[in-house]
């Protein structure tokens, strides 16, 4: 039973709440790779990321991050995270929320335009889930995509991030890195 905002849980069990309610949302989704690995292994890696390498201790990005695919991808309502996490926590996942009912190049094309808009908490959790993402596509890629379209990838991911960039150096420093050996690699399979 997840406990109540209102309660006040320690950062542990605030962080284990959001990874239970993330898993058991997420338990029958796999990710695009060939393994069709486990999709809560992305979130996870997200909040690990930040946590980790942005020295991001503010449970409410934390929480935002193991819970930025749920609205999103489950049938999770933002309601439901306010119930369990807050309004803080809601907001920032519903900031990095598509409109699924969109297309989806337009909603490539608005995560660019929004971006730059977007709280520093939400332009951080952006930051690392596409360092998680730009590493998988070299790592564990979707199955079946050409280079072309990794590259391609990479390219929107970079305009994306250009837009959230100045709130957290080392974060960014990261990220920079990681695209950099991610460019590397595919022009290594091209050559
Ligand atoms: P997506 O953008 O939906 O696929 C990438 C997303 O899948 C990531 O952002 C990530 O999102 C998630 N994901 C799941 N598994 C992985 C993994 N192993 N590695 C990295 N990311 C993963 O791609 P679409 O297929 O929808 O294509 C989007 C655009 O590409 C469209 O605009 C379409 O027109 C175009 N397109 C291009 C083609 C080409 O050959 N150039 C062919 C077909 C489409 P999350 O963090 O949310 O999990
Ligand atoms: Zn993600």
């Amino acid at each position: 039973m997840t406990q109540s905002p209102l309660a006040v849980p320690s950062p542990a069990v605030a962080l284990l709440e959001a990874l239970h309610f993330s898993a058991t949302k997420h338990s029958d989704q796999r990710r695009k790779d060939k393994e069709a690995s486990p999709y809560i292994n992305h979130p996870i890696r997200v909040a690990q990321l930040l946590a980790s390498e942005g020295g991001v201790t503010d449970l409410v990005i934390l929480q935002a991050a193991i819970l930025h695919d749920t609205v999103e991808d489950t049938d999770t309502t933002p309601e439901e995270i306010e119930r369990h996490f807050g309004p803080e926590v809601r907001h920032v996942v519903e900031e990095v929320t598509d409109d699924k009912n969109l297309p989806k190049a337009e909603r490539k094309q608005l995560q660019v335009e929004h971006a730059p808009h977007l709280s520093p908490q939400a332009k951080q959790l952006k930051i690392a889930d596409k360092t998680a993402n730009v590493q998988n596509m070299t790592t564990s890629p979707p199955d079946g995509w050409s280079l072309e379209r990794k590259r391609e990838y990479l390219d929107w991911a970079d305009r994306v991030v250009a837009g959230c960039r100045g709130c957290n150096p080392a974060l960014e420093a990261v990220y920079d890195e990681v695209i950099a050996q991610g460019r590397e690699a595919l022009a290594a399979v091209a050559a």
